[in-house]
Protein backbone atom coordinates (compact mmCIF):
# COMPACT_ATOMS: atom_id res chain seq x y z
CA UNK A 1 0.00 0.00 0.00
CA UNK A 2 1.73 3.54 -0.95
CA UNK A 3 2.26 5.83 1.97
CA UNK A 4 0.04 9.00 2.67
CA UNK A 5 1.12 11.95 4.86
CA UNK A 6 -2.14 13.28 5.48
CA UNK A 7 -4.73 11.20 7.42
CA UNK A 8 -8.43 10.07 5.79
CA UNK A 9 -10.37 11.74 8.90
CA UNK A 10 -14.43 10.11 9.60
CA UNK A 11 -16.50 12.38 10.70
CA UNK A 12 -19.19 10.53 12.88
CA UNK A 13 -18.98 7.76 14.16
CA UNK A 14 -22.23 5.54 14.17
CA UNK A 15 -23.01 2.70 12.01
CA UNK A 16 -21.23 4.21 8.77
CA UNK A 17 -18.42 5.73 10.45
CA UNK A 18 -17.40 3.38 12.73
CA UNK A 19 -18.22 0.57 9.76
CA UNK A 20 -15.86 2.33 7.88
CA UNK A 21 -12.94 3.27 10.28
CA UNK A 22 -12.72 -0.58 11.71
CA UNK A 23 -12.61 -2.09 8.21
CA UNK A 24 -9.94 0.22 6.69
CA UNK A 25 -7.70 -0.31 10.00
CA UNK A 26 -8.33 -3.98 9.13
CA UNK A 27 -7.25 -4.24 5.57
CA UNK A 28 -4.48 -1.20 5.45
CA UNK A 29 -3.33 -1.22 9.66
CA UNK A 30 -0.28 1.38 7.78
CA UNK A 31 -2.61 3.93 6.60
CA UNK A 32 -3.13 6.95 9.32
CA UNK A 33 -6.94 7.15 9.95
CA UNK A 34 -8.49 9.89 12.42
CA UNK A 35 -12.13 9.61 13.67
CA UNK A 36 -14.49 12.63 15.31
CA UNK A 37 -17.32 12.82 16.49
CA UNK A 38 -19.26 15.05 18.89
CA UNK A 39 -20.83 12.52 21.29
CA UNK A 40 -18.12 10.13 24.05
CA UNK A 41 -20.33 7.50 23.25
CA UNK A 42 -21.34 4.98 20.28
CA UNK A 43 -25.39 4.40 19.95
CA UNK A 44 -26.46 1.27 18.82
CA UNK A 45 -29.87 2.53 17.86
CA UNK A 46 -31.94 -0.10 17.13
CA UNK A 47 -32.19 -1.07 20.48
CA UNK A 48 -32.62 2.00 22.55
CA UNK A 49 -36.27 0.06 22.73
CA UNK A 50 -34.99 -2.02 24.83
CA UNK A 51 -33.01 0.45 26.84
CA UNK A 52 -36.02 2.35 27.60
CA UNK A 53 -37.99 -1.13 28.40
CA UNK A 54 -34.71 -2.07 30.68
CA UNK A 55 -34.47 -5.53 29.14
CA UNK A 56 -31.25 -4.21 28.63
CA UNK A 57 -28.62 -1.85 30.30
CA UNK A 58 -27.41 1.25 28.55
CA UNK A 59 -24.08 0.73 28.92
CA UNK A 60 -24.82 -2.52 26.61
CA UNK A 61 -26.12 -0.84 23.78
CA UNK A 62 -23.54 3.08 23.98
CA UNK A 63 -19.57 1.54 24.51
CA UNK A 64 -16.89 4.61 24.49
CA UNK A 65 -15.81 5.41 21.54
CA UNK A 66 -12.55 5.97 23.30
CA UNK A 67 -12.42 2.08 24.07
CA UNK A 68 -13.17 0.93 21.10
CA UNK A 69 -10.71 3.32 18.85
CA UNK A 70 -7.97 2.94 21.01
CA UNK A 71 -8.58 -1.20 21.41
CA UNK A 72 -8.50 -1.08 17.24
CA UNK A 73 -5.57 1.04 17.17
CA UNK A 74 -7.07 4.00 15.52
CA UNK A 75 -6.82 8.07 16.84
CA UNK A 76 -10.21 9.88 18.31
CA UNK A 77 -10.65 12.79 18.58
CA UNK A 78 -13.80 14.20 20.36
CA UNK A 79 -14.84 17.34 18.47
CA UNK A 80 -17.81 19.04 17.10
CA UNK A 81 -17.58 19.35 12.92
CA UNK A 82 -18.28 23.02 11.89
CA UNK A 83 -17.09 23.37 8.44
CA UNK A 84 -15.97 22.43 5.41
CA UNK A 85 -13.68 23.91 3.11
CA UNK A 86 -13.38 21.31 0.00
CA UNK A 87 -11.10 23.62 -2.12
CA UNK A 88 -8.49 23.69 0.22
CA UNK A 89 -9.25 20.76 2.13
CA UNK A 90 -9.72 22.22 5.76
CA UNK A 91 -12.27 20.82 8.13
CA UNK A 92 -13.39 23.38 10.97
CA UNK A 93 -14.39 22.17 14.44
CA UNK A 94 -16.25 24.06 17.33
CA UNK A 95 -13.13 24.75 19.19
CA UNK A 96 -11.71 26.61 16.58
CA UNK A 97 -9.71 23.91 15.33
CA UNK A 98 -8.56 23.14 11.83
CA UNK A 99 -7.58 19.97 10.46
CA UNK A 100 -6.60 19.03 6.87
CA UNK A 101 -7.32 15.91 5.31
CA UNK A 102 -6.47 13.88 2.22
CA UNK A 103 -9.38 11.72 2.20
CA UNK A 104 -12.42 12.61 3.87
CA UNK A 105 -15.68 10.35 4.58
CA UNK A 106 -18.82 12.52 6.04
CA UNK A 107 -21.21 10.32 7.74
CA UNK A 108 -22.95 12.69 10.71
CA UNK A 109 -26.42 10.71 10.39
CA UNK A 110 -29.85 12.59 10.93
CA UNK A 111 -31.89 14.34 12.92
CA UNK A 112 -35.93 14.33 13.48
CA UNK A 113 -37.44 16.44 10.35
CA UNK A 114 -40.20 17.90 12.14
CA UNK A 115 -41.12 19.74 8.63
CA UNK A 116 -42.10 23.08 9.92
CA UNK A 117 -45.02 21.66 11.48
CA UNK A 118 -45.93 24.34 13.90
CA UNK A 119 -45.32 24.13 17.22
CA UNK A 120 -43.44 20.12 16.35
CA UNK A 121 -39.91 21.19 18.02
CA UNK A 122 -40.97 22.70 21.27
CA UNK A 123 -43.66 20.87 22.34
CA UNK A 124 -43.07 17.06 20.73
CA UNK A 125 -40.87 14.01 22.48
CA UNK A 126 -38.39 12.32 20.31
CA UNK A 127 -36.69 9.34 19.78
CA UNK A 128 -33.15 9.66 17.98
CA UNK A 129 -30.62 9.57 20.58
CA UNK A 130 -29.77 9.08 23.83
CA UNK A 131 -30.69 12.92 24.47
CA UNK A 132 -34.37 12.10 23.63
CA UNK A 133 -34.41 8.56 25.40
CA UNK A 134 -33.39 10.52 28.79
CA UNK A 135 -35.81 12.73 28.05
CA UNK A 136 -38.68 10.38 27.40
CA UNK A 137 -38.05 8.07 29.97
CA UNK A 138 -38.31 11.02 32.61
CA UNK A 139 -41.64 12.20 31.69
CA UNK A 140 -42.46 8.62 31.12
CA UNK A 141 -41.98 8.00 34.80
CA UNK A 142 -42.81 11.29 36.37
CA UNK A 143 -46.34 10.41 34.74
CA UNK A 144 -46.57 7.29 36.91
CA UNK A 145 -47.44 9.34 39.82
CA UNK A 146 -50.48 10.74 38.24
CA UNK A 147 -53.44 9.59 37.00
CA UNK A 148 -53.92 6.85 34.38
CA UNK A 149 -55.11 7.02 30.74
CA UNK A 150 -52.89 10.25 30.04
CA UNK A 151 -53.22 10.44 26.23
CA UNK A 152 -49.96 9.80 24.20
CA UNK A 153 -49.73 10.35 20.34
CA UNK A 154 -47.16 8.84 18.52
CA UNK A 155 -47.01 10.56 15.34
CA UNK A 156 -45.41 8.34 12.80
CA UNK A 157 -46.71 4.77 11.50
CA UNK A 158 -42.81 3.35 10.56
CA UNK A 159 -40.97 1.15 12.87
CA UNK A 160 -39.72 3.57 15.27
CA UNK A 161 -43.28 4.53 15.75
CA UNK A 162 -44.71 1.12 16.37
CA UNK A 163 -41.99 -0.13 18.29
CA UNK A 164 -41.88 2.36 20.92
CA UNK A 165 -45.68 2.30 21.23
CA UNK A 166 -45.55 -1.68 21.79
CA UNK A 167 -43.05 -0.95 24.24
CA UNK A 168 -44.56 1.82 26.17
CA UNK A 169 -48.00 -0.31 26.47
CA UNK A 170 -46.43 -3.36 28.08
CA UNK A 171 -44.64 -1.35 30.49
CA UNK A 172 -46.63 1.62 31.42
CA UNK A 173 -50.20 -0.76 30.94
CA UNK A 174 -53.41 1.80 31.71
CA UNK A 175 -50.96 4.47 32.33
CA UNK A 176 -51.27 6.03 28.87
CA UNK A 177 -53.59 6.14 26.03
CA UNK A 178 -52.14 5.13 23.43
CA UNK A 179 -52.91 6.72 19.62
CA UNK A 180 -50.62 6.21 17.07
CA UNK A 181 -51.18 8.91 13.84
CA UNK A 182 -50.22 7.82 10.12
CA UNK A 183 -50.57 10.05 7.30
CA UNK A 184 -50.31 7.01 4.80
CA UNK A 185 -53.45 4.43 4.35
CA UNK A 186 -51.00 1.92 5.87
CA UNK A 187 -48.87 1.25 8.71
CA UNK A 188 -44.99 0.34 7.73
CA UNK A 189 -45.66 1.22 3.95
CA UNK A 190 -42.35 0.60 3.44
CA UNK A 191 -41.54 -2.90 5.43
CA UNK A 192 -42.02 -6.26 4.86
CA UNK A 193 -45.86 -7.83 4.45
CA UNK A 194 -45.20 -10.07 7.54
CA UNK A 195 -43.45 -7.62 10.00
CA UNK A 196 -46.56 -5.04 8.98
CA UNK A 197 -49.36 -7.86 9.74
CA UNK A 198 -47.28 -9.02 13.05
CA UNK A 199 -47.04 -5.58 14.08
CA UNK A 200 -50.94 -4.63 13.29
CA UNK A 201 -51.36 -7.92 15.50
CA UNK A 202 -49.22 -6.36 18.06
CA UNK A 203 -51.40 -3.40 18.18
CA UNK A 204 -54.39 -4.70 18.21
CA UNK A 205 -53.44 -7.18 21.28
CA UNK A 206 -52.83 -3.89 23.27
CA UNK A 207 -55.51 -1.87 22.62
CA UNK A 208 -53.38 0.80 20.80
CA UNK A 209 -55.30 3.07 18.45
CA UNK A 210 -54.24 3.66 15.02
CA UNK A 211 -55.59 6.82 13.08
CA UNK A 212 -54.65 6.25 9.16
CA UNK A 213 -54.56 9.07 6.56
CA UNK A 214 -53.89 11.66 9.51
CA UNK A 215 -51.91 14.65 9.02
CA UNK A 216 -50.80 16.43 12.22
CA UNK A 217 -51.13 20.09 11.70
CA UNK A 218 -50.08 21.97 14.63
CA UNK A 219 -48.81 20.64 17.85
CA UNK A 220 -49.70 22.78 20.91
CA UNK A 221 -48.82 22.62 24.74
CA UNK A 222 -52.07 21.04 25.83
CA UNK A 223 -53.76 19.89 22.03
CA UNK A 224 -52.80 18.09 18.72
CA UNK A 225 -54.28 19.25 15.69
CA UNK A 226 -54.94 16.61 12.93
CA UNK A 227 -56.49 16.77 9.27
CA UNK A 228 -58.03 14.05 8.30
CA UNK A 229 -61.09 12.99 5.94
CA UNK A 230 -63.51 14.74 8.52
CA UNK A 231 -61.84 17.79 8.50
CA UNK A 232 -59.86 19.33 11.21
CA UNK A 233 -59.82 17.41 14.65
CA UNK A 234 -58.16 19.11 17.88
CA UNK A 235 -57.46 16.81 20.99
CA UNK A 236 -56.34 17.11 24.33
CA UNK A 237 -52.84 15.57 24.91
CA UNK A 238 -50.87 14.80 27.17
CA UNK A 239 -47.24 14.04 25.50
CA UNK A 240 -47.06 13.78 21.60
CA UNK A 241 -43.98 11.58 20.45
CA UNK A 242 -42.83 12.67 17.20
CA UNK A 243 -41.06 9.46 15.02
CA UNK A 244 -42.80 10.89 11.18
CA UNK A 245 -39.05 11.12 10.29
CA UNK A 246 -35.95 12.10 9.63
CA UNK A 247 -33.23 14.93 7.79
CA UNK A 248 -29.77 14.29 7.04
CA UNK A 249 -28.12 16.24 9.64
CA UNK A 250 -25.97 19.06 7.50
CA UNK A 251 -26.24 22.01 9.79
CA UNK A 252 -22.31 22.73 10.05
CA UNK A 253 -22.45 22.49 6.01
CA UNK A 254 -22.37 26.43 5.29
CA UNK A 255 -21.26 25.44 1.24
CA UNK A 256 -23.68 25.67 -1.56
CA UNK A 257 -20.76 23.88 -3.59
CA UNK A 258 -22.25 20.05 -2.89
CA UNK A 259 -25.12 19.06 -4.98
CA UNK A 260 -27.78 18.05 -3.04
CA UNK A 261 -31.13 15.33 -3.28
CA UNK A 262 -34.05 14.94 -0.89
CA UNK A 263 -31.74 17.69 1.37
CA UNK A 264 -28.93 14.84 1.55
CA UNK A 265 -25.76 14.62 -0.20
CA UNK A 266 -25.74 13.37 -3.63
CA UNK A 267 -22.83 10.66 -4.02
CA UNK A 268 -21.62 8.75 -7.09
CA UNK A 269 -22.34 4.70 -7.32
CA UNK A 270 -18.66 4.72 -5.62
CA UNK A 271 -20.05 6.68 -2.57
CA UNK A 272 -17.76 9.71 -3.92
CA UNK A 273 -19.37 13.42 -3.22
CA UNK A 274 -19.66 14.72 -6.73
CA UNK A 275 -16.74 16.80 -8.04
CA UNK A 276 -15.05 16.13 -4.85
CA UNK A 277 -13.47 12.47 -5.88
CA UNK A 278 -11.15 12.54 -2.09
CA UNK A 279 -14.39 12.99 -0.39
CA UNK A 280 -17.09 10.60 0.33
CA UNK A 281 -20.50 10.57 1.99
CA UNK A 282 -22.19 7.85 3.51
CA UNK A 283 -25.24 6.69 5.73
CA UNK A 284 -28.19 8.44 6.81
CA UNK A 285 -26.57 11.78 4.94
CA UNK A 286 -26.00 10.98 1.60
CA UNK A 287 -28.52 9.20 -1.28
CA UNK A 288 -26.70 7.53 -4.17
CA UNK A 289 -26.98 8.67 -7.42
CA UNK A 290 -29.73 5.81 -8.91
CA UNK A 291 -30.10 4.16 -5.92
CA UNK A 292 -32.27 6.88 -4.22
CA UNK A 293 -34.69 3.99 -2.66
CA UNK A 294 -32.34 2.66 -0.41
CA UNK A 295 -33.86 2.69 3.14
CA UNK A 296 -32.15 4.85 5.76
CA UNK A 297 -31.06 1.92 7.80
CA UNK A 298 -27.86 1.01 9.91
CA UNK A 299 -27.62 -1.90 7.56
CA UNK A 300 -27.82 -0.01 4.51
CA UNK A 301 -25.03 2.17 6.52
CA UNK A 302 -22.66 -0.58 7.41
CA UNK A 303 -22.40 -1.83 4.24
CA UNK A 304 -21.76 1.32 2.56
CA UNK A 305 -19.35 0.90 5.16
CA UNK A 306 -17.99 -1.70 4.25
CA UNK A 307 -17.81 -0.72 0.76
CA UNK A 308 -15.96 2.53 1.28
CA UNK A 309 -13.21 1.18 2.84
CA UNK A 310 -12.21 -1.33 -0.36
CA UNK A 311 -12.92 1.75 -2.52
CA UNK A 312 -10.35 4.31 -0.48
CA UNK A 313 -8.03 1.15 -0.87
CA UNK A 314 -8.37 1.21 -4.48
CA UNK A 315 -7.95 4.71 -4.76
CA UNK A 316 -5.13 5.48 -2.90
CA UNK A 317 -3.40 1.97 -5.03
CA UNK A 318 -4.23 4.27 -8.45
CA UNK A 319 -7.31 1.88 -9.45
CA UNK A 320 -10.45 1.80 -9.85
CA UNK A 321 -13.30 2.10 -7.77
CA UNK A 322 -16.48 -0.40 -7.28
CA UNK A 323 -19.91 0.64 -7.29
CA UNK A 324 -21.48 -0.26 -3.97
CA UNK A 325 -24.26 -2.67 -4.18
CA UNK A 326 -26.96 -3.40 -1.80
CA UNK A 327 -27.79 -6.94 -0.26
CA UNK A 328 -31.20 -6.52 1.46
CA UNK A 329 -30.91 -8.91 4.09
CA UNK A 330 -34.24 -8.89 5.70
CA UNK A 331 -35.86 -6.71 8.90
CA UNK A 332 -36.85 -7.11 12.25
CA UNK A 333 -38.73 -5.18 14.49
CA UNK A 334 -39.89 -5.39 17.84
CA UNK A 335 -42.88 -5.79 19.37
CA UNK A 336 -43.15 -5.39 23.14
CA UNK A 337 -41.29 -6.98 26.23
CA UNK A 338 -40.12 -10.00 25.39
CA UNK A 339 -41.93 -10.01 21.39
CA UNK A 340 -40.78 -9.52 18.02
CA UNK A 341 -41.02 -10.09 14.50
CA UNK A 342 -38.76 -10.98 12.05
CA UNK A 343 -38.24 -11.40 7.44
CA UNK A 344 -35.32 -12.53 6.19
CA UNK A 345 -33.92 -14.53 3.67
CA UNK A 346 -37.25 -15.83 2.78
CA UNK A 347 -37.71 -16.78 6.59
CA UNK A 348 -40.49 -14.98 8.90
CA UNK A 349 -40.65 -15.47 12.56
CA UNK A 350 -42.43 -13.31 15.34
CA UNK A 351 -43.10 -13.71 18.67
CA UNK A 352 -40.54 -14.79 21.94
CA UNK A 353 -39.00 -16.83 19.47
CA UNK A 354 -38.40 -14.03 17.00
CA UNK A 355 -37.45 -11.68 20.20
CA UNK A 356 -34.50 -14.19 21.11
CA UNK A 357 -32.97 -14.31 17.46
CA UNK A 358 -33.01 -10.70 17.55
CA UNK A 359 -30.71 -10.19 20.40
CA UNK A 360 -28.39 -13.12 19.30
CA UNK A 361 -28.47 -11.59 15.73
CA UNK A 362 -27.77 -8.04 17.46
CA UNK A 363 -25.37 -9.88 19.72
CA UNK A 364 -23.85 -11.36 16.43
CA UNK A 365 -23.17 -8.14 14.83
CA UNK A 366 -21.23 -6.79 17.74
CA UNK A 367 -17.73 -8.09 16.91
CA UNK A 368 -18.38 -6.32 13.04
CA UNK A 369 -18.98 -3.01 15.68
CA UNK A 370 -16.64 -3.82 17.85
CA UNK A 371 -14.48 -6.77 20.34
CA UNK A 372 -14.99 -4.53 23.06
CA UNK A 373 -18.57 -4.08 22.46
CA UNK A 374 -19.32 -7.98 22.56
CA UNK A 375 -17.22 -8.69 25.49
CA UNK A 376 -18.77 -5.70 27.68
CA UNK A 377 -22.20 -7.28 26.64
CA UNK A 378 -24.41 -9.24 28.62
CA UNK A 379 -26.64 -10.23 25.44
CA UNK A 380 -23.91 -12.84 24.39
CA UNK A 381 -26.26 -16.10 25.70
CA UNK A 382 -26.00 -19.28 25.56
CA UNK A 383 -28.69 -20.69 22.62
CA UNK A 384 -26.79 -19.68 19.28
CA UNK A 385 -27.22 -23.07 17.65
CA UNK A 386 -31.25 -23.22 17.59
CA UNK A 387 -30.56 -19.97 15.46
CA UNK A 388 -27.83 -20.30 13.61
CA UNK A 389 -29.25 -19.81 10.18
CA UNK A 390 -29.99 -16.75 11.17
CA UNK A 391 -26.64 -15.78 12.64
CA UNK A 392 -24.56 -15.37 9.17
CA UNK A 393 -22.53 -12.34 10.21
CA UNK A 394 -24.10 -10.12 7.21
CA UNK A 395 -27.75 -11.00 7.99
CA UNK A 396 -29.92 -8.76 8.50
CA UNK A 397 -29.86 -4.67 10.13
C1 LIG B 1 -34.73 4.43 17.62
C2 LIG B 1 -34.11 3.98 16.33
C3 LIG B 1 -34.18 2.65 15.97
C4 LIG B 1 -33.61 2.19 14.79
N1 LIG B 1 -33.71 0.88 14.47
C5 LIG B 1 -33.11 0.42 13.36
C6 LIG B 1 -33.15 -0.97 13.04
O1 LIG B 1 -33.75 -1.77 13.75
N2 LIG B 1 -32.49 -1.37 11.93
C7 LIG B 1 -31.81 -0.51 11.12
O2 LIG B 1 -31.19 -0.96 10.13
N3 LIG B 1 -31.79 0.82 11.38
C8 LIG B 1 -32.41 1.30 12.48
N4 LIG B 1 -32.39 2.64 12.75
C9 LIG B 1 -31.74 3.56 11.81
C10 LIG B 1 -30.23 3.55 12.03
O3 LIG B 1 -29.92 3.71 13.38
C11 LIG B 1 -29.58 4.63 11.21
O4 LIG B 1 -29.93 4.45 9.85
C12 LIG B 1 -28.06 4.56 11.38
O5 LIG B 1 -27.72 4.90 12.69
C13 LIG B 1 -27.38 5.48 10.38
O6 LIG B 1 -26.01 5.39 10.57
P1 LIG B 1 -25.10 6.68 10.35
O7 LIG B 1 -23.70 6.24 10.61
O8 LIG B 1 -25.43 7.33 9.07
O9 LIG B 1 -25.57 7.71 11.49
P2 LIG B 1 -25.52 7.54 13.07
O10 LIG B 1 -25.44 6.14 13.47
O11 LIG B 1 -26.64 8.39 13.59
O12 LIG B 1 -24.14 8.25 13.45
C14 LIG B 1 -23.89 9.61 13.23
C15 LIG B 1 -22.72 10.03 14.13
O13 LIG B 1 -22.31 11.35 13.75
C16 LIG B 1 -22.01 12.10 14.92
N5 LIG B 1 -22.14 13.52 14.57
C17 LIG B 1 -23.28 14.18 14.23
N6 LIG B 1 -22.99 15.48 13.93
C18 LIG B 1 -21.65 15.63 14.10
C19 LIG B 1 -20.75 16.74 13.94
N7 LIG B 1 -21.17 17.95 13.51
N8 LIG B 1 -19.43 16.55 14.21
C20 LIG B 1 -18.99 15.32 14.63
N9 LIG B 1 -19.80 14.24 14.77
C21 LIG B 1 -21.10 14.39 14.52
C22 LIG B 1 -23.06 11.60 15.93
O14 LIG B 1 -22.65 11.85 17.25
C23 LIG B 1 -23.11 10.09 15.61
O15 LIG B 1 -22.20 9.35 16.38
C24 LIG B 1 -32.95 3.12 13.93
C25 LIG B 1 -32.88 4.47 14.29
C26 LIG B 1 -33.46 4.90 15.47
C27 LIG B 1 -33.38 6.36 15.84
Amino acid sequence: MKSIQKPIVIVGAGFAGMTVALNLKNLYPSLPILVVDSESNFIFKPLMYEVLSKEIRSWEATPKFANIFSDAGITFLRNCLTNISFKENILEFSDELKLSYKYLVICTGSIPNSYLIKGVDENCYFFNDFHDLNKLETFLKESQKTVLHKKLFIVGGGPSGIELACKIKDLFKDQFEINVIEKSNELLYKNKIFNREEAEKALEKRKIKVLLNSIVKEVSENNISICNEDGITILDKDIVIWTAGVKPNLSYLETDDLIKKDGRILVNNKLQIENNNDCFAIGDISIISGMEDLPITAQVAMQEGNHLAKNIGLLIQGKDLLPFEFQDNGEMISLGIGEASISALGITLSGKLAFEARRLIYASKLPDITESLKSASSWIIQKKSIFKKFLKKDNLN
